[in-house]
């Protein structure tokens, strides 16, 4: 072990890791297009798009200038009654981009922050209507809206860090996994697609409920299920009858992930508010948005929330560059150019021992096993294979930057197969 690798086992604190007992065995040294460089040389391909923000690469020339452009200039200002070009500008990008309406844009650090600032949205809009007792929220199980408090009682209770956390997070209500699958038949019957659950979920308790947030489709870190959109046109209605806001978490789903846009135009619904992050600066800086209807925000008075790198002018003007490139190309024909390669590959390990199912959708292939997957030795064989991977539990996935060719492609479908055979 190099002398930084053991100060960085001995100081510093990676995440869901234990102190002394699991640090990174691999240092970093840059980061261009679809490959990660280690320190001895060695490189491998970034099959997670590092947590799935770098979507068009790592460090793409635009975004790298904008990045020193705006550096030389307005590195940061306030935003509390200042504003700036690269906010604008940015904020002109994602409102053409989006729905008719969704078009009152929040800026914010990262997207556990935007979840939450959609939940301050939402509840502050149904309080100032005078609807006093409706402060908690619903959502499916299966969920992942990440790691700050109210996120994290939104994430699945099994999956997610309520059994670290105990009674110190807030109790909300759940209704099932959405249950109809992606690409099956979607039965008319409520009590098997799910709605009728949520449906007496709302009769019941739609006097203490502010809103309702899902992932659109694509169910991420608490385990990669692709549903159904008819659900999500069901949710809406639902939602509309009992004055429930819809907030759709696309922080993971946006920007051409699942091969269209937006996970929110595979159902052809428009949420109240729609929380934004990873790929929207391309994966270099930390940013999101939180976005609302006209008809929430006009609702909401003044929103309660003012984070001191609000807006920041370098993640705005990185994000704006980012905006440019994601427009400039058909990322979406991308992601459906992958998951057919993926859908390809990955298909012989459904004869595994130790598969229990393969499913792919979009630039996303997931091999669920029967038992969680042993991290230290995959991280060895990663450095080996040239391949990064990064498994969480029983869910090996592959989520590569969209500009991905096939040849590599096959390197890191490879390597999945070796993983799911027991390496
Ligand atoms: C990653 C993620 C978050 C949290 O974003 P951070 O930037 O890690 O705080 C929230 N929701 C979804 C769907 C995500 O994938």
């Amino acid at each position: 072990m190099t002398d930084d690798l053991a100060f960085d086992a001995a100081h510093v604190w990676h995440p869901y890791t234990a102190r002394f007992t699991a640090a990174p065995q691999h240092k970093i040294v840059a980061a261009k297009g679809i490959w990660l460089t280690l320190e001895d040389g060695r490189q491998m391909i970034d099959a997670m798009s590092s947590w799935w923000c770098a979507a068009f690469g790592h460090a793409p020339e635009p975004l790298v200038r904008a990045l020193q452009a705006q550096a030389a200039t307005l590195p940061h200002v306030m935003f509390g009654g200042l504003t700036h070009r690269p906010a604008i500008e940015l904020t002109r990008r994602l409102v053409r981009a989006l729905p008719e309406g969704l078009d009152q844009v929040f800026y914010s650090d990262s997207g556990s922050v935007a979840v939450e600032v959609a939940v301050k949205m939402a509840v502050q809009a149904q309080l100032a209507q005078g609807r006093r007792g409706r402060t908690r929220l619903a959502t499916a199980r299966g969920g992942y809206h990440g790691d700050t408090w109210t996120a994290m009682s939104l994430c699945d209770p099994e999956a997610g860090m309520h059994a670290h956390f105990g009674s110190a997070i807030a109790p909300q209500h759940f209704v099932a996994r959405p249950p109809v699958a992606y690409g099956a038949d979607w039965p008319e019957d409520d009590r098997r697609n799910g709605l009728a659950e949520v449906e007496a979920l709302f009769e019941r308790h739609g006097a203490q409920i502010a809103a309702f947030i899902l992932e659109p489709i694509v169910q991420g870190a608490s385990g990669m299920h692709f549903h159904h959109p008819a659900y999500l046109r069901g949710l809406r209605a639902l939602c509309d009858r009992h004055d429930i806001a819809l907030i759709f978490d696309e922080i993971a789903t946006g920007f051409s992930r699942t091969g269209s846009d937006f996970a929110l135009h595979r159902a052809g619904v428009v949420p109240d508010i729609l929380c934004l992050g990873k790929a929207l600066t391309g994966g270099m800086m930390s940013l999101a948005a939180t976005v609302a209807t006209r008809d929430l925000a006009g609702r909401v008075g003044a929103l309660m929330h003012g984070p001191t790198f609000m807006a920041n002018p370098l993640a705005c003007a990185v994000a704006a560059a980012a905006m440019d490139l994601w427009q400039g190309h058909d990322w979406s024909a991308e992601a459906r150019r992958i998951e057919a390669q993926l859908t390809q590959e990955l298909a012989p390990a459904r004869g595994f021992a130790g598969v229990a199912d393969v499913r792919c959708l979009g630039g996303i292939g997931v091999i669920e096993m029967k038992a969680p997957l042993p991290l230290a030795p995959i991280h060895r064989f990663c450095a080996q294979t040239g391949v990064w991977l990064r498994p969480f539990g029983r869910v090996l996935y592959a989520m590569p930057p969209l500009t991905i060719g096939p040849d590599d492609l096959s390197r890191v479908t490879a390597a999945m197969r070796t993983i799911a055979g027991g390496l």
